[in-house]
């Protein structure tokens, strides 16, 4: 892959989110979920890699008793739209110990993989309340049957990258969310 010298930055065509309004939505969604649910011990589930810089950035905001469980999960493959095959291990790596339950998700897509995910809990723990949040909403591309509870962003079919979304496992780092350059998309 070619980076530009100038920095990762200057790979990208266009900054869609800057980190401020990122930070500023963000706070928004915690204190919301915070809100929803007060006076209960939360159990989160975090899909990796994609939301891994949302979802310690959410949980910072929400001061109620939580325990986080992370699942890594793929159905990239390398380019950058989903393959829908999402492979979910046989045995989970944790076991879910409240009735409460936030799913966290970087980006509804297809929304194959959070559908999957969210299925595979209902079924293994039968939570009393399951919600699902994420950062950004990909509405024009659902395949799946959900909806996420919570949305940071709507945005339109296109490739982002940045705040812990990758192109083939770089940009992750970027603190903004934004469009690649054609050359950098190879
Ligand atoms: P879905 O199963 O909803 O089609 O795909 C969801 C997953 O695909 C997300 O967890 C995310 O990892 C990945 N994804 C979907 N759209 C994008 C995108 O625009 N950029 C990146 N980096 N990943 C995406
Ligand atoms: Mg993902
Ligand atoms: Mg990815």
């Amino acid at each position: 892959m070619n980076h530009s010298t100038a920095g990762v930055l200057s790979d990208l065509e266009q900054v869609l989110i800057d980190p401020v309004q990122i930070q500023l939505r963000v706070t928004q969604l915690a204190h919301q979920i915070h809100r929803d649910f007060e006076g209960r011990n939360l159990s989160v589930v975090a899909l990796m890699d994609g939301s891994l810089f949302f979802v310690a950035d959410l949980l910072r905001h929400m001061d109620i008793p939580i325990q986080l469980h992370t699942l890594t999960v793929s159905s990239y493959h390398g380019g950058t739209t989903s393959s829908g095959r999402l492979q979910l291990a046989q045995q989970l790596p944790f076991a879910l110990k409240t009735p409460h339950v936030l799913l966290i998700d970087d980006i509804l897509d297809t929304g194959l993989t959070l559908a999957s995910v969210r299925d595979r809990l209902i079924e293994e723990f039968q939570p009393e309340k399951l919600r699902t949040v994420v950062l950004l909403n990909k509405e024009a591309r659902r395949k799946a049957d959900i909806h996420a509870d919570y949305v940071g962003f709507e945005i339109e079919d296109q490739f982002v990258v940045g705040y812990g979304m990758d192109y083939q496992g770089h940009y992750r780092n970027l603190p903004c969310i934004g469009i690649l350059n054609p050359d950098n998309l190879k």
